[in-house]
Order: C-alpha cells, then sequence, then structure tokens
C-alpha cells in the first residue's frame, strides 16, 4: 500500500487539507505533516538559520497529524529526511483556499510543496480551488469534488509516475460539483495582477505603512490553458517542469555577440 503525504500552505487546521486526507485515505495510507501556520504566497521558502520543531496535533475527524514550526517546502523536506519513520510514495498538498493559477505558481507555496517532492525524489501533485464557492454551494462539496479528481490522478501517478523534474498543479473550479464539465490538460496560461498597487496609511503614531496585494487578477481566458479552462468550468491539469529555461529565447541569446564577448 501507498504511503502519501499530504501537506500544503494554508496550515494544518484548514479545512482543505482535512478533505484531501480522507479523499486520498481511500488510495493509500495517509500521513499528514503540514505548517503550524499559514505560509500562503511563501513560494518555496527554505528555513536555513533556525531549528525546526514537530508536533503532534489532531484534525477535526479527530484523526492525527504532525505540524511544524518550518514553511510548506520544510514539511515535505522534513518527511523525506525520514522524520515520520518512513519516505513517501507521493506528496499531494491543498486543497488550496484560492486558486493557483497562470503566475500564481510563482508565488504559491501549494505548487512549492510539490516542487521539493519533485526535487527529493517523490512525484508531487498540487491541488487547489476556491476560499469562497460560487453562492448556493457548500465549500465541502467543493472539496469532496476536489478530493475526488485528487485521488483518481494520484492512483494513475503513482501507477506510471512523473517524468523527472516535472509536477501536476490541478484546479477544481469552485462550481457546484455537477456543473464541472470534464477535466482538461492545460498549460499555464497568463494572470495579471495590477501593477504598481500599493496602499499607504499611516499607524497611529503617523509612521506610514503598506499593504500590497489583494486586487483582483485580470485572467486572459485562452483555449488550452489553465485559467480559460477553470473559467470555463473545467479541472485544470498542468504539468509543471522546474526547468524554466526559455528554450526559444536561448537561441537567439546565443547569438547576442556583444554580451558573450565581454570576457
Ligand atoms: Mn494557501
Amino acid at each position: 500500500m501507498a504511503t502519501i503525504l499530504v501537506t500544503n500552505d494554508d496550515g494544518v487546521g484548514s479545512p482543505g487539507l482535512l478533505a484531501l486526507k480522507q479523499g486520498l485515505s481511500r488510495l493509500g495510507h495517509v500521513v499528514v505533516l503540514a505548517p503550524e501556520r499559514n505560509w500562503s504566497a511563501s513560494s518555496h521558502a527554505k528555513t536555513m538559520h533556525k531549528p525546526l520543531r514537530l508536533a503532534q496535533v489532531t484534525l477535526a475527524d479527530g484523526s492525527a497529524a504532525y505540524s511544524s514550526s518550518g514553511s510548506p517546502t520544510d514539511c515535505v523536506a522534513l518527511a523525506a529526511g525520514g522524520v515520520l519513520g518512513m519516505k513517501p510514495d507521493l506528496v499531494v498538498s491543498g486543497i488550496n483556499a484560492g486558486y493557483n493559477l497562470g503566475i500564481d505558481v510563482t508565488y504559491s507555496g501549494t505548487v512549492a510543496c510539490a516542487m521539493e517532492a519533485t526535487i527529493q525524489g517523490m512525484p508531487g501533485i498540487a491541488v487547489s480551488s476556491v476560499a469562497v464557492p460560487e453562492e448556493g454551494v457548500e465549500l465541502a462539496a467543493i472539496h469532496a469534488k476536489a478530493a475526488a479528481v485528487a485521488c483518481v490522478l494520484a492512483a494513475e501517478v503513482l501507477e506510471k509516475g512523473l517524468p523527472e523534474g516535472t509536477l501536476l498543479n490541478v484546479n477544481v473550479p469552485g462550481i457546484a460539483p455537477e456543473r464541472v464539465r470534464g477535466v482538461h490538460m492545460t498549460r499555464m496560461g497568463h494572470r495579471r495582477y495590477p501593477t504598481g498597487a500599493l496602499i499607504r496609511r499611516h499607524d497611529p503614531s503617523g509612521r506610514p505603512y503598506y499593504w500590497l496585494g489583494g486586487e483582483a487578477p485580470v485572467d486572459q481566458l485562452d483555449d488550452g490553458t489553465d485559467v480559460g479552462a477553470v473559467a470555463a468550468g473545467f479541472v485544470s491539469v498542468t504539468p509543471v517542469t522546474l526547468d524554466m529555461t526559455d528554450y526559444t529565447f536561448l537561441r537567439e541569446l546565443a547569438a547576442w555577440t556583444t554580451a558573450a564577448s565581454v570576457v
């Protein structure tokens, strides 16, 4: 029986983590090791200058889990290092409270968990959906759908494996489960956050402080992309590779004689 590590970046108390754990329990032996607090948008942070602590915690369904004082990817590295007494066969992170589409992949702690899994020699799957579903739909129903999708994908990944350096980024639309139209295998699309958005305020002693983020992104809903698929009501599955080389531009860059002749 396969051992599956379930982790996330929202923290060990997140309802999405519990739903994913329960869903994957149909497939194998699930162990949970997740951050003790919310690390959303922490990307691939690694703790290098202080020790990490592990704690045994109880999830909302009464089952046992572990939390760590480290980042999401620290949790994966700890598990890969054998802190739970074995090395998992598969790592699934989520269900994140918010999509990870397009450029979100570079900010996401959820996706970074799957990246770390890949680096540590385990296949990794990141699963994301919404924090607030469309009106009239229970978050639990969205989570159940996402967990069921994750379960099927995880079974196939356990059977076939993934290419070296490749993970799966899965996004499940936050609509009524019966309205989900199917699964599309996609490429990363374009999601643009308003640039230059900055809120400047003053604290009670008159010193300025700033807020970044929080503004809704603008999506380019191209066919074949993750943003396009989710907007059209499909589950999106994107193979993401850790090799970020721009091979097309590399050919042009190689002809940059000025820069190439610096030394
Ligand atoms: Mn998150």
